[in-house]
């Protein structure tokens, strides 16, 4: 199955290109950060610490059960809740099996996957037909997060605090041992900061035209 593994900070525009492109290209899209959303919600709903390996594995067990659209899923505090159940290897173990069989046999029959995360391309499909790195300057995409949950009249302490909470979140990202937030070697590093999505989508599907033959 033809698979395309995106990976990249939050907020770097990774997710609404992988949605563009899985729908273009007619493939099956697993936003693989909302796995580690529901889980750390799930966590958090249960009374639990997210730092905690053992309330954090009752909850991926759980991963079958738990909803992926629950309006709480998107937030940013989610957000920090998801990063500290990804840092124990024995949660992202678990995560693992389910983000393989989409790979391998993406569901209602689709003819690929598009799967977007932090690993994706190092870990989960290190043998992706194509591997996208992309990032924007943290401010940059601070600024997305903060009109994306405020629209224009958010004020400038909401707007803070957003930064600071992306800021977190790659440091523990970035500097975890288990799955490291990292491009692959062979992946293409696109930075979004000066472009818009819809430039960065045209640039992709010439890049997937010229290595991938779809059917
Ligand atoms: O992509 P998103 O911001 O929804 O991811 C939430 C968190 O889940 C990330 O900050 C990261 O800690 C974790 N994650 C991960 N590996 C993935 C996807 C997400 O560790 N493949």
């Amino acid at each position: 199955m033809p698979v395309i593994a995106i990976d990249g900070p939050a907020a770097s525009g990774k997710g609404t290109l992988a949605r563009k492109l899985a729908k273009h290209l007619g493939f099956a899209y697993l936003d693989t950060g909302a796995l580690y959303r529901a889980v750390g919600l799930q966590v958090s709903r249960a009374g639990g610490n997210a730092n905690n390996e053992q309330a954090a594995l009752k909850a991926a067990r759980k991963l079958g059960t738990l909803d992926l659209n629950d309006p709480e899923i998107k937030s940013e505090s989610t957000g920090g809740l998801a990063s500290k159940v990804a840092a124990i290897p024995a949660v992202r173990a678990l995560l693992l099996d389910f983000q393989h069989q989409f790979a391998e046999k993406p569901p209602e029959g689709k003819a690929g996957a598009v799967l977007d995360g932090r690993d994706i391309g190092t870990v989960v499909c290190p043998d992706a037909d194509i591997k996208l790195f992309i990032t924007a300057h943290v401010k940059t995409r601070a600024k997305r997060r903060f009109l994306e949950q405020y629209g224009p009249t958010g004020s400038d302490e909401e707007y803070q605090a957003i930064l600071s909470d992306l800021s977190q979140r790659d440091e523990r990202d970035t500097n975890r041992t288990a799955s490291p937030l990292k491009a692959a070697e062979n992946a293409y590093l696109l930075d979004t900061t000066n472009s818009d999505i819809e430039a960065v989508f045209v640039t992709v599907l010439k890049l997937i035209s010229d290595r991938m033959t779809i059917t």
